[in-house]
């Protein structure tokens, strides 16, 4: 286990932009020991007053979309051309499963990777959802408070982690293809009506036309859903990570969401529900670890299980049982 530092040393260099202790503390807010998770909230609890100060970007497209691709060109465009400094977090929940992420392949983003004010972090690795959706907020927080006034969450459109990254951010990006069907591209209906704007990718060359298209279709499906609580209309372009033509155009679209909510109240208005959200997800998270971390339950979770199966105590006897343990 690597070293441990101090709250003060932590906070200290997160708050100074220090890049080795911004990483360092969200390795501890990652880790699932019990001691460094305490220690990772005292360092958030003295952070928090300095995060917050952000615009929170969601990206999601299904693999091959060009999400990297894109996310690297815009990136380039926020930290050259209006100086901001960028964080890029993923919550990417099949890496548990494969070991590798979306974001674990050193060779993606190199340029960006290598600006001094970009900070590039892969997803959690190992954890459930749950688990890799909290953490991933935590980072956020601590890229906040390291001075990164963008952020974007990376993940891949296909699941439950689009829900999660949702619940995270100002604004929800979904990055798609011309020419493929909603459902070849994984894309539920759901997730097209969390999109604060879309995005068709690879508008070049041969395919620039059927972009175009493409946009003007999935505008006009837009069109059809109910105006959100936000009371913005969703925007789509069209655009290039490789000529990048439309990527620019992509930021003065969360630009103006930007203004616009933060105008009517209803920016400040989410993320105080985000925040309560956060509460209690929480609260549900932390007594379910503690519940399943107790011996007895352990001891007995395999025979209850086995009864239910088998038909033999009902589901809902059985968590009575191991509930009054
Ligand atoms: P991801 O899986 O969604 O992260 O997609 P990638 O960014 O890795 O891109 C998938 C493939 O599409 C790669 O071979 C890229 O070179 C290609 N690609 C990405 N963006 C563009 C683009 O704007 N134009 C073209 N023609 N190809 C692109």
């Amino acid at each position: 286990m690597a070293k441990r530092f101090s709250v003060s040393e932590y906070a200290e260099g997160v708050l100074s932009g220090n890049r080795v202790m911004l990483s360092r503390a969200i390795t501890l807010v990652e880790s699932t020991l019990p001691s460094d998770q305490a220690l990772a909230q005292q360092v958030l609890d003295v952070v928090l007053p300095h995060a917050g100060r952000s615009v929170r970007v969601g990206i999601t497209g299904v693999p091959g979309v060009g999400k990297s691709t894109f996310i690297e060109a815009l990136g380039l465009h926020l930290v050259d051309a209006h100086d901001h400094r960028l964080a890029v977090l993923a919550i990417d929940p099949s890496s548990q499963r494969s070991g590798g992420s979306i974001l674990g392949d050193k060779t993606r983003m190199n340029l960006l990777a290598a600006h001094p004010h970009a900070f590039i972090r892969p997803s959690p690795a190992g954890r459930s959802l749950g688990g890799v959706t909290r953490a991933t907020r935590e980072a956020m927080l601590l890229c906040e408070a390291a001075g990164h006034d963008v952020i974007f969450v990376e993940t891949v459109g296909v699941g439950q982690s689009e829900t999660a990254v949702h619940g995270m951010v100002d604004f929800f990006l979904l990055l798609m293809l011309a020419g493929a069907g909603d459902e070849l591209q994984g894309i539920k209906k759901g997730i097209m009506e969390m999109a604060d704007a879309v995005t068709i990718t690879k508008a070049d060359g041969d395919n620039e036309l059927a972009s175009r298209r493409a946009r003007r279709e999935y505008q006009n499906a837009l069109h059809l859903f109910p105006l959100a609580p936000s009371a913005w209309a969703p925007v789509v372009t069209t655009s290039s990570a490789v000529t990048g033509a439309g990527v620019p155009n992509v930021w003065e679209v969360v630009q103006q969401y930007v203004q616009q909510t933060q105008a009517s109240g209803y920016f400040q208005q989410r993320r105080q529900e985000q925040n309560l959200h956060w509460l209690h997800e929480t609260i549900r998270e932390t007594l379910e670890t503690r519940f399943y971390a107790r011996p007895e339950v352990q001891a007995q979770l395999t025979a209850v299980r086995q009864r239910v199966l088998e038909g033999r105590q009902s589901a809902f006897g059985a968590a009575a049982e191991l509930l009054g343990l």
